[in-house]
């Protein structure tokens, strides 16, 4: 593990992101070849026109008014779908088209705080004063060691808040390094100095350099007349399927018409419980059952996509480590053989510091095994489980800065509507609370 192992840790010197290493290709290779795929099993074809408002329709297996639980099922436990509750998907608008709120205005700045106490009338102000004063005329430039107690305190709190140590680190690096030999400005702190170039630096490393619009990407594609395709990858039980089918309800809602090919042909119950989510939400499904190689149900499916009109196809893949050669080979193949436009790693944002660890590799492994000489890597990232951790928001962060992708999805819960896009400001905010 580490910061410097990876093609994808390229980054310029300033500390900010080489994002021109992560362009990818956007031509799609799949030409259409003698077919014999059928979808195996669908629900009623979307109409892309309608809306996802179906009026409390029950299905056979789902308990009227259920809590959605996907239970990620017990690997190898025969058929996972027994631990799937299925509710209707009439659940509302996606929060993906509202504004997030993280309420993260109640505390003041501990540093203006002090200075207000300060302030008082009846504050000693020769004391406030010359502590200023020192600071502000003590030093003419600033130096390493003037910054280094800052830091450090700058540094426990990223740690706190779940960001990986090491990234805590090299943020605090650069930030030392575009501090030092600069001078402080007049009747400033050396510790707010220090959190405003933190700030920045955090802005600068969550604001995506190239925004990716889907739904823009979407409908170029449906003038190509090709269907737009999106592979979801990651480890196990991190909420791959669940997300999948939360971003189809979006794209539902926005009157895209979308189809789910199963390849994860690997984990028994995998195939079931994301045909449950297709007959939620009553859009087809292309799926080949297992054992059948992955790379090649996806290519079928991105061909019956074409056939059928369906102008987006999310494709599910087995979860697996970031260490496992077998799997990531085939996932690797998977992506050359579809040359898909958006590979989303999809990862809990309970992480610490072993988001590193599995961007990483993934990224690492996706160059390293694919037989192109111009391998596509992470496009982007979801982040689920964002209900679950309070203000531990560090995973956000460790995972963009490790592979350079936007969050382009936050998961926050278990309902079809509980996706959000990235807060950048709030999430700042949180970090250095
Ligand atoms: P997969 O194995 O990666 O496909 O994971 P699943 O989609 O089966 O999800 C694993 C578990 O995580 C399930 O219990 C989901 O309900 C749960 N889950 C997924 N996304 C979220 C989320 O954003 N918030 C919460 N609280 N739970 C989630």
């Amino acid at each position: 593990m580490g910061l410097a192992n990876g093609k994808e840790n390229a980054r310029s010197n300033n500390g900010a992101f080489d994002v021109s290493k992560l362009q990818k290709l956007k031509s799609k290779g799949v030409k259409k070849t003698t077919d014999t795929s059928v979808v195996v099993s669908k629900g009623s074809k979307a109409d892309p026109k309608k809306k996802v408002t179906k009026k409390n329709r029950v299905w056979d297996d789902s308990p009227k008014d259920a809590k959605l639980d996907f239970t990620d099922p017990v690997e190898g436990n025969g058929n996972g779908n027994e631990n799937i509750q299925v509710v209707t998907a009439d659940q509302g608008e996606s929060m993906m088209d509202k504004e997030e709120i993280i309420s993260s205005d109640s505390e003041e700045d501990e540093e203006d705080e002090e200075v207000g106490k300060d302030s008082k009338p009846d504050a000693k102000k020769k004391g406030w004063f010359s502590s200023m004063f020192q600071s502000i005329a003590g030093k003419a430039n600033l130096e390493k060691a003037d910054l280094e107690p800052a830091l450090k305190a700058l540094k426990d709190r990223l740690m706190t808040k779940n960001v990986a140590e090491e990234i805590a680190e090299k943020l605090c690096e650069s930030v030392a390094a575009s501090l030092e030999g600069k001078k402080l400005a007049s009747f400033t702190r050396i510790s707010s100095t220090v959190q405003a170039a933190m700030e920045d630096a955090l802005v600068r490393i969550l604001t995506p350099r190239r925004s990716i619009d889907i739904l823009r990407d979407v409908h170029a594609a449906k003038e190509q007349r090709k269907p737009y395709v999106v592979v979801f990858v990651g480890v196990n039980g991190v909420g791959k399927s669940t997300n999948l089918a939360k971003v189809a309800y979006w794209l539902l809602q926005h009157k895209v018409s979308v189809m789910m090919a199963a390849c994860d042909t690997f984990r028994s119950g995998a195939v079931e419980q994301l045909r449950t989510h297709a007959r939620r939400l009553q859009i087809p499904i292309f799926e080949k059952g297992y054992e059948k190689d992955p790379a090649v149900v996806a290519k079928e499916a991105i061909q019956e996509a074409a056939r059928n009109g369906s102008e987006v196809v999310l494709v599910d893949t087995a979860g697996r480590m970031q260490d496992n050669e077998p799997l990531m080979r085939a996932l690797s193949k998977l992506i050359y053989l579809n040359n898909p436009d958006l590979v989303l790693f999809v990862g809990e944002a309970l992480v610490g510091n072993d988001a590193v660890d599995q961007l990483s590799k993934f990224n690492q492994k996706l160059a390293d095994l694919s037989a192109s000489p111009n391998p596509r890597l992470i496009d982007g990232i979801l982040l689920t489980k964002f209900d679950t951790i309070d203000d531990k928001v560090g995973a956000a962060l460790s995972m963009v800065y490790i592979s350079g992708s936007p969050v382009m999805f936050v998961g926050c819960g278990q309902s079809y509507t509980d996706l959000k896009k990235l807060n950048v400001k709030a999430i700042v905010k949180t970090l250095l609370k």
